[in-house]
This record gives C-alpha cells, structure tokens and sequence, in this order.
C-alpha cells in the first residue's frame, strides 16, 4: 500500500474517462450528450455522428452494456420475459455471430465462393468490431496517440498457414517490412531498458532493480534487453537472499543438464509432466525467493503463474534453465520471424477487413493508410451494402427453419437497444465463443455442449495509460518493468512504431501510451479453475479500484524519476477481457494431451447443418492465424449446403 491520500494520487483530477469526450472538453453538469451516455454503457445508434467507439476512455474490453444480455441467456431468465423477437424481414445468405478477426475474416472467405454481391450480415455485441482486437484512440493536445486494447501484434508460435498468411498479403500487410516503421535505436537512444518492481510488502522494500535476464514472451519483441551492466547492479542491489541472487544467475547463465540419463524424448516426456515451478525447486534446485520472483513472470502469455506452467511450455517459450539439457526448443524463434506490431496492434486487421468488405466505411487504400484512417461507422449498416454489420447486437437463438438435416434456412434471434429481433439466411457461422453456443443454439447433441463447454477462456486486463511525458521512464532509464507482485504484472511503452502518417512519442517531453497487463488467476488449482476465478475477478472489480491500482502502482514504481499521478496521468483505457485469450489444453491439466484421444475443441467445432463453428476456441490457441484458419475451414463446410 502506498501512503499516498486519494488526491495525491489523483483520483480527484479531470482524466479523459470523465471529463472529455472524443477529445472534446465536456463541463461538469453540462446536459449528457449522446456520446456520453455511450460511454456509460447506453447504446447509441450507430449512424450518429458522434458514434466513434476507439477514442472512448473508461472500462472497454467487455464494456458495460455488451454482456448483460448473454448473461441473463445463461441464467436461464431471458426467455422467461422477452417476448416474441419482431421479425426485421430482411434475408441474408450468411448471418455471422461475432465481428472478431474470425468473423470479419469468414464473411471474407463466403465472399470467395459465392460472389461480392452476397448478402452478409455480421452481429457483434460490442460497440466496436474486432473483437479482441481492439483500438484505443486518445487526443492530447493536437496530436492523436494509439494503443491496443487487446491483440498486440503478428505472432505466432507455429508459423502462419498459407491461407492466414494469404489473407495477411490480400490485405497488403507486408510483415517483413516491419523494420521498416520501427525505431529499433530510440530506446537505447534514452537508455531505456528492462527493470523489477520490487515491492515492500513482498521484498521489504519498494526498489527497481535491473533485469538481467528479461523473460521473452513479453509485449516489447526484441527490444526487451538487459542494460549492460545490469548483472552487476542485479548482484547488489535486488532485494532477495543473496543465496537466491546467486541461484538467479546459476539459473539464466549455467548450461547444465539437470536430467542427466534420460534422452531427448524421455527428458520432454518428463518436463510435459511437471510445472515450470517443479522444475525450478526440484531439478535446478533454487532458493525459494527465487520462485517469489518468477512466480507471476509466466502471467501474461499464459494466463497463469508458473506453478501451472508446464516446463515444456516453459523450455519452449525459451525460458531460462533448458540451455544444457539438449532438448529441441528454438524459443520464440517462429514469432521472430514472422511479427509485425501496428500500433493499435491487430485491430489494424480487423480494420482492413472491414475496409475490404465495406470500403466506404473506411477511406484510404493501403495497409500502412489505416493506421490513421478514421472509420465511418454510419457507414457499416446500410441497406444497399452486401455486406453489414450491427453491433450492439447480442445474438441469443441460432435455429434451423424446420429439422436441421433439410432446412433451407436459419433464423437467428438477436437483442439490440432493449428489443428482440429475428433475421433469416442460408447459412450461419458462429464466429463467437465456443461456451456461448450451447445457449445459442440448444438444439444442440448434449455431447457437442460439453465440448463447447469445455472452452474456458483466459482472464486478461489491458490497461493502457497516457502519461504526460516519458520523463521518468526516462529518469529511470525503464522500457519495460516487470512486478512480480503488482497489480499489473507488467507495464511496457509501446515499441515505436511510425506508419501510414502516424508518429510515435519520440522525445523526453512526448506525451506515451504506457500498457499495463495483468491475468487473474489463482494459484494452486487446475487452469480452467483459474481462468474462472479471474473472470469472475475482471467482472465484480470497477473502474474506480482499477484506476487507484494503477495510480498506486505508479506513483511507486516511477516516484524516484519525479512522476506524480495527479500532475502526469492524463488518461486511462482499462480493456477489461474476462473471457480473453482461447484456452489452450496444458499437459499437466488435461488428461488427453499425453494420453491421446480427441481434443474437445475437435467434437465442439462440429457442422450442425446449416451452422458452422469459427472462433479461435474453434482450435483452441490463443492466436490470430487461428481465428482466420478456424473462419476458412467453417466456410469450406458450409460449401456443400448452399
Ligand atoms: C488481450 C488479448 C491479447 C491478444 N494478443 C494476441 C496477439 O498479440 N497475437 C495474436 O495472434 N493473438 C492474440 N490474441 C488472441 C487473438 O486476439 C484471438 O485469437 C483472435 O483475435 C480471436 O478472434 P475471434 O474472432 O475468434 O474471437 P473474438 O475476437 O473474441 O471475436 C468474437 C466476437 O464475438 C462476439 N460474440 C460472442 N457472443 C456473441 C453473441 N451471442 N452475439 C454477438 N456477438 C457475440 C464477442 O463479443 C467478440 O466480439 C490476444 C487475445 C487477447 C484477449
């Protein structure tokens, strides 16, 4: 805890969340504008003017409004009180359920095999499209700042199929150009690099040390780097048992074989089965301040600590301690090779797919342009458009015309602004998340809901932070900062990416967009069970709490570089993703990934007539190029039944 009052952290201070709206200054007691009450959760119509969902500030992600409904399915009291849906009598060929990359990117594969003129309408809940990825816009004085609220980049750790890597290169992203727009020297340039939060009630004392071994799978790519000297001031300074300092750098530095006897295959077999914890405490034989130190590095990338990280996943990932065990492991190597980081991330995706399927409602024409192009979401629900999209929209019944085997047509039922509507097509695909289908749609086999079901998604909040400048960052000589006990477990600068017209912070006195991560989870019990905790964590926490975490956090971390929270924080984006990334199976979890036999995500993803499943859960991993493969694959079935 800090000792910091309320308004010396600024909790009292006009941020963007409260008092702007699209940059524009809004006077306490003004009557509400239609934006405003947008922003509190109230839904807009999207052909107004003022309906511009990224420069919205506050709780976004999941944000108020957009899970009500779903919820009130689940607990079985929707239908109790909805009445008949009134019908829209429009008809389509294909209705997706979900505007994430994997909905965008089916209606752009239908569009393939039955022509630019069909007919697709695309429901999402939200206020935005995308999905996870999501832009997050600020205005500080006459400049536009951009973040990401979900999706950070191009990655991934199998490399892209030829059909996501087609779509990559249909939409003119030319990942290889990356290095292009990005200023690998200006870090250093400051002297930016890797540092730990320690934390008094953990460590004893609030200090930040030097990182000597950044752990990879961190959102700065390769810029995430040592100082030079930092081994030397990590010896000295950390505050941990010198034992455990030692043990620290036995671990990142020795090349030791710590399964002697066993070969490759039988050491890989053996680390499947044990934590990355196990492996720490019992194989490398480290002082358990070590683990208090590593226990939550793992969060991010895996949703949990490293107590449920299996060491295979670990020595995959290229985490330290595998170097002389003579297992195949190239790390993160893939990611490298094929990455690309916009700097609103994956929504620049998402944003061409939609210019491709709507080009009026986004001007310009390159991959690079829509990193500034404004969209017209006016624009995304016309009548004369083949194709359409209506958020706000929460789909709530997915059912065949008649029996699934011969029904020409699906009916889908959806809530929009207070009202229940119904719409027809040939075909559906949903694109949405595999544990809401078997509410959607309980005609169902039982065996296929439990597949569905099995999917639970992983909790993740991403906060990003405008700070006045980068001052103390650069006082501190920090780029990225890793807590193992803070709130958020990591707070990076974004990489400094210039493209298409936008210009990243570059000098001492730029305002920066700092991104701050956190999983929720709790140790000691199975992954799922974790996620589930979390989610209910994301969901029952407000904005206020968050917001004073984040001001804590900070005014501790950064106070000895001369940040104030009240004077320096201008505004905060919490995206708030209580059901985040795909679940991916975990060897020490779940039983079949060592025994064999089928995969949930197999029998879940399963035709059902007229119906076909996309969505990442779809594959269960947790990536872009999956979402696009799951969207190609649910279309391809659907050829057959037009
Ligand atoms: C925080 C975060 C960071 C990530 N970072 C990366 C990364 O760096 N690189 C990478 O490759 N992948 C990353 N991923 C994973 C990647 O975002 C996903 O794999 C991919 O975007 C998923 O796309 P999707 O369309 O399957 O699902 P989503 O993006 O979740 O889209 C599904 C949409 O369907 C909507 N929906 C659900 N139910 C209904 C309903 N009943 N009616 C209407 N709409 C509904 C959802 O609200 C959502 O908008 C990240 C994920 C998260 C959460």
């Amino acid at each position: 805890m800090s000792d910091l009052t309320d308004p010396q952290l600024g909790m009292n201070r006009r941020i963007t969340r409260r008092d702007f709206l699209n940059g524009v200054a809004i006077t306490a007691g003004a009557a509400l504008l239609p934006g405003q009450l947008f922003a509190q959760g109230e839904q807009v119509s999207q052909t107004s003017p003022d309906y511009y969902p990224p420069a919205l500030t506050g709780l976004r992600g999941s944000h108020p409004g957009s899970f009500e409904t779903a919820h009130r399915l689940r607990d079985g009291d929707f239908w109790e009180t909805a009445g008949t849906p009134q019908d829209t009598g429009e008809a389509f060929d294909l209705i997706i359920v979900g505007g994430g990359i994997s909905g965008l990117a089916a209606a752009h594969f239908y569009q393939k095999f039955a022509g630019a003129k069909a007919r697709i309408l695309i429901l999402d809940n939200h206020d935005d499209f995308g999905g996870h990825a999501k832009r997050n816009e600020f205005r500080v004085g006459d400049r536009t700042l951009l973040g990401y609220g979900g999706t950070y980049s191009i990655e991934s750790p199998e490399p892209y199929s030829a059909v996501a890597r087609g779509v990559i290169e249909e939409l003119g992203i030319d990942v290889s150009s990356f290095p292009k727009y990005l200023d690998r020297d200006l870090y250093g340039s400051h002297g930016r690099t890797s540092k730990i939060f320690f934390d008094k009630e953990t460590f004893g004392v609030d200090t930040l040390v030097d990182d000597p071994y950044p752990f990879p799978g961190g959102e700065t790519y390769d810029l995430n780097v040592a100082a030079p000297d930092a081994w030397a001031h990590f010896m000295a300074e950390a505050p941990i048992a010198e034992p455990a300092r030692k043990d620290v750098a036995r671990l990142c530095r020795d090349k030791k074989d710590y399964l002697p006897g066993l070969n490759a295959q039988q050491k890989s077999a053996r680390l499947a089965r044990i934590s990355y914890e196990r492996f720490l405490t019992e194989l490398v034989g480290v002082h358990p301040e070590v683990i208090r130190l590593y226990e939550t590095v793992s969060q991010p990338l895996f949703g949990v600590g490293i107590e449920a990280v299996p060491a295979m996943d670990a020595a995959d990932t290229g985490y330290p301690g595998f170097g002389g065990m003579g297992i195949e492991s190239d790390g993160l190597e893939n990611e490298r090779k094929y990455f690309f980081h916009f700097p609103d991330g994956n929504a620049s995706i998402a944003r061409l797919l939609v210019r491709k399927l709507i080009p009026s409602a986004i001007p310009g024409s390159s991959a690079t342009d829509i990193v500034s192009a404004r969209a017209n979401y006016a624009k995304l629900d016309e009548q004369n458009s083949p194709v359409r999209i209506r958020l706000n929209s929460t789909a709530m019944r997915v059912k065949h015309i008649g029996d699934p085997v011969r029904a020409k047509e699906v009916d889908v039922a959806y809530f929009r602004s207070g009202k229940l509507f119904n719409v027809k097509a040939k075909h559906c695909v949903l694109a949405c998340w595999n544990m809401m289908i078997p509410y959607l749609c309980p005609d169902l086999p039982d065996s296929q809901k439990q597949a569905l079901a099995y999917a639970i998604k992983v909790p993740l909040l991403y906060s990003n932070v405008v700070l006045r400048n980068g001052s103390a960052f650069d006082k501190l000589k920090a780029n990225s900062i890793y807590a193992p006990a803070g709130y958020h477990t990591h707070v990076d600068i974004d990489l400094p990416v210039s493209i298409g017209g936008y210009q990243c912070p570059q000098g001492q006195e730029d305002p920066i967009v700092l991104h701050m991560s956190k999983a929720p989870c709790q140790a000691g019990i199975a992954a799922r069970d974790q996620h589930r905790i979390g989610r209910v964590e994301l969901f029952t926490t407000t904005f206020e709490t968050i917001e004073h975490n984040i001001r804590e956090q900070l005014a501790r971390t950064l106070g000895p570089g001369g940040f104030d929270p009240a004077r320096d924080i201008v505004a905060i984006t919490v995206n708030r993703w209580p059901h985040g990334y795909a679940y991916e199976y975990n060897s020490l979890f779940d039983s079949f990934v060592l025994e064999g036999g089928a995969m949930p995500c197999e029998s879940a993803r399963k035709r059902f007539g007229r119906i076909a499943i996309a969505n990442s859960d779809a594959g269960a991993r947790a990536y872009t190029d999956e979402a696009i493969n799951q969207a190609w694959r649910a279309i391809g079935e659907l050829k057959g039944s037009s």
